[in-house]
């Protein structure tokens, strides 16, 4: 049997033809129309979910299940999207619209959630339990497998590791409280800070990076300064390894996990300028001193998201 994994993102959506070891066989995707509504949305992914059946040579009934990945929070049980940030979807009943198109079994989970099974089933996490993958992009998503199955807390909205407050009364977080993870350890976090560095230091090679515009940092930028021995860059980053990994310290002490997968375009950073400093300060951090945390670059990029996707199934 085989499974389609839809990762839905508020760019593209991208859906994958997956076996049961995890691995794409074959994937096909297409932009989103913000101008669509989410019922339009919903035919797309189960037309876009159809073509990745069809396009790798499979027949509908060879198809296990679908699952689908929203950026947002679901309800698996009742086949709802209860709430997104970017895109239409609000108390939306998706699985009955998809089904009126595709009568096959449909999952429904929350793309971080995705990104941590996919790592699970098939990339850095392997087999591990509690498997912790932490996505650091816009925000900073979070999943974990335990025994072999996903934890969504009470209500699917466990492991919002992003909005656990390291630093009470800081930053204001789109939330509503201060101090959230997400404002001091996700890329969006990263570009602020190095904005308001190179405000302080007119001299910096930072400046030359961007071309001496601030609209140009990119998440890559102090990372590329820091290269090149800009003493600004290397501030920006200390002050981002310490956000970073106050939250990671947080989960290890309470989660104690196997491993932590660090995923998103930031964890492509050289070893030597994110995960050897990060696991150092996580390390004298951690409360049990005997049992260090494997904190590792995540796997599978993007993939994680259809391939965890795919196996939903299987984890709830
Ligand atoms: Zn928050």
């Amino acid at each position: 049997m085989y499974y389609i994994g839809v990762d839905v993102g508020g760019t593209n959506l991208v859906a994958g033809l997956v076996d049961r070891e995890g691995t794409i066989l074959n994937k096909v995707s297409r932009p989103v129309d913000r101008s669509h509504s989410a019922e339009q949305l919903c035919d797309e992914v189960a037309q876009l979910a159809q073509q990745a059946c069809e396009q790798g040579g499979k027949r509908p009934e060879e198809i296990q299940a679908v699952g689908v990945g929203i950026p947002g929070l679901v309800d698996n049980k009742t086949g709802v999207v209860v709430q997104t940030a970017n895109m239409p979807f609000r108390d939306t009943p998706f699985r009955a619209r998809f089904q009126s198109k595709w009568n096959v079994p449909v999952y429904l989970g929350n793309d971080a959630n995705c990104a941590a099974i996919g790592e699970y089933w098939a990339g850095a996490a392997k087999g591990c339990s509690p498997a912790v993958v932490i996505t650091l992009g816009t925000g900073i998503g979070g999943g974990m497998v335990v025994d072999g199955k996903l934890f969504t807390g009470c209500a699917n909205s466990g492991m919002e590791v992003g909005h656990m407050v390291i630093y009470p009364g800081g930053q204001l977080c789109g939330c509503g409280n201060r101090g959230c993870w997400e404002q001091y350890g996700s890329a969006t976090a990263l570009i602020r800070m190095t904005r308001e560095e190179m405000e302080r230091c007119p001299d910096s090679l930072l400046w030359q990076i961007c071309q001496g515009d601030l609209a140009q940092v990119q998440g890559r930028t102090p990372f590329q300064g820091a290269a090149q021995g800009d003493e600004a860059a290397r501030r920006v980053l200390e002050r981002y390894w310490e956000g970073l990994s106050l939250g990671l310290i947080n989960l290890v002490n309470v989660l104690q996990p196997q491993v932590i997968c660090l995923g998103g375009g930031i964890s492509n950073a050289d070893d030597a300028w994110l995960l050897e400093p990060v696991r150092e300060r996580v390390k004298n951090g951690t409360y049990d001193k005997n049992t260090p945390v494997r904190l590792v670059r995540a796997a599978l990029g993007n993939d994680a998201g259809v391939v965890g996707a795919a196996l939903l199934c299987h984890l709830l």
